[in-house]
């Protein structure tokens, strides 16, 4: 049979068995272990000649189910489920580098990853280039002889930029760089980079995913062989999975992602052309504008253009703390992808870590305000917007 849409496989997607009593829902298997029926039966689990669940850590009929979905959606042959979208970060970099090796990283990456990237170098002896990834002889010059993989995350927070998913894995496939890309900003309703080459696909499934609010998760999706030396190598032995409950609050949410992208587009879409054109804002970052740099690459590569605006307000600092006190609907809050729409301040909130040169060098100004456009009648968002804007 020919392979259904996406829209189609985030309700019908792959599954590892039909429910229990035609259950629409799948079940919540809220257990820590699983009993066998005889001696044998258990030595036969353990020594791998049977199939089986064990132990939660090692597997559950309800994560596995979430892992069977975020794979197929993705186009990739198995998924990985993690409590976090760091612990899904980190199990696999530290199932791909080993002690002597070295990765190219995009710039501009999530912040606690860059903090990963840190502890890999200063304590396990991984060393790093973080690199503008936006010309492929600058990258190839940066390649050494034990680099073994490439991170990037496209876009970026809170500047938007993009990188050319095509174009890295030429070089990937060049020097066999295995290729990871963080795929949060894009959800794979919009963005699919196992389809443009990638090796592995990450995702902080608290945000898009998840899409309430409500639960802190990662994903990853691979080839089959990757993907289960991740579970052995990482996953079992440090531990970070994801819990039943939360997987089964996953397998809910994701039901209706396709639907929300699209809605978070829609408003997106309308909210930025209403900002831009606004004069008490100085410059928009959303890459569906024609305006953007990176629009073609944008258009190229992604199915649509996302739900998340970053802009600036003329009068700096004090303008933006002032904005986000007047807003009436719009909370102040960092996270992404929820219900509600979101609004935060890269340069004290994110990205306050940051020494300021640096900042002022990846493009966040003290005006930047990022916005995670939710799922309201984008009319009522844009009354709020206005309604602080006049205040300034
Ligand atoms: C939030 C986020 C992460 C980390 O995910 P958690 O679920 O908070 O651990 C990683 N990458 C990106 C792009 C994110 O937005």
């Amino acid at each position: 049979m020919k392979k259904r849409d996406i829209d189609t496989r985030v309700i019908h997607g792959r599954s590892l068995a039909p429910p229990p009593h035609g259950s629409l829902s799948p079940p919540l298997f809220q257990t820590s272990t699983f009993s066998f029926s005889s001696a044998e039966e258990g030595a036969q689990r353990f020594a791998g000649e049977q199939e089986g669940f064990v132990y939660s850590r090692l597997g559950n009929p309800t994560v596995q189910e979430l892992e069977e979905k975020i794979a197929d959606v993705e186009n990739g042959e198995a998924g990985l489920a993690c409590s976090s979208g760091m612990a899904a970060i980190s199990a696999v970099l530290t199932s791909t580098a080993s002690s002597g090796d070295h990765v190219l990283v995009s710039e501009g990456i999530y912040g606690c990853t860059y903090g990963f990237f840190q502890l890999m170098k200063e304590r396990y002896h991984v060393d790093y280039t973080l690199l503008n990834m936006e010309d492929e002889q600058t990258i190839e010059q940066e390649i050494r002889p034990n680099t073994k993989a490439i991170y990037v995350e496209t876009p970026i927070n809170p500047t938007m930029k993009l990188v050319d998913l095509d174009m890295i894995h030429r070089i990937a496939k060049k020097y066999n760089l295995f290729y990871i890309v963080d795929n949060t900003f894009s959800s794979p309703i919009l963005q699919r980079p196992l389809e443009h080459g990638a090796d592995v696909v990450l995702h902080s499934a608290t945000k898009y995913i998840g899409g309430h609010g409500d639960v802190i998760a990662g994903l990853a999706v691979g080839k089959n062989d990757f993907i289960s030396h991740v579970r052995k190598a990482s996953l079992k032995d440090m531990g970070g999975i994801l819990s039943p409950f939360d997987a089964w609050l996953l397998l809910r949410g994701i039901k209706t992602l396709s639907l929300r992208m699209q809605r978070h587009t829609d408003n997106a879409k309308l909210l930025s052309k209403k900002l831009k054109d606004h004069d008490k804002v100085k410059k928009i970052y959303y890459p569906g504008d024609t305006g953007f740099a990176q629009h073609v690459l944008a258009a190229k590569q992604m199915d649509d253009f996302g739900g998340l605006i970053s802009f600036e307000l003329k009068g700096g600092k004090k303008a933006a703390a002032s904005f986000m006190n007047q807003l009436k609907m719009i909370k102040i809050a960092v996270s992404l992808g929820d219900a509600e729409t979101l609004i935060q301040h890269p340069a004290t909130m994110t990205h306050a870590v940051v020494p300021e040169s640096v900042r002022k060098e990846m493009g966040i100004s003290d005006s930047l305000l990022r916005l995670s456009v939710g799922l309201e009648s984008a009319k009522d968002i844009w009354a709020d917007i206005e309604q602080a804007l006049t205040t300034l």
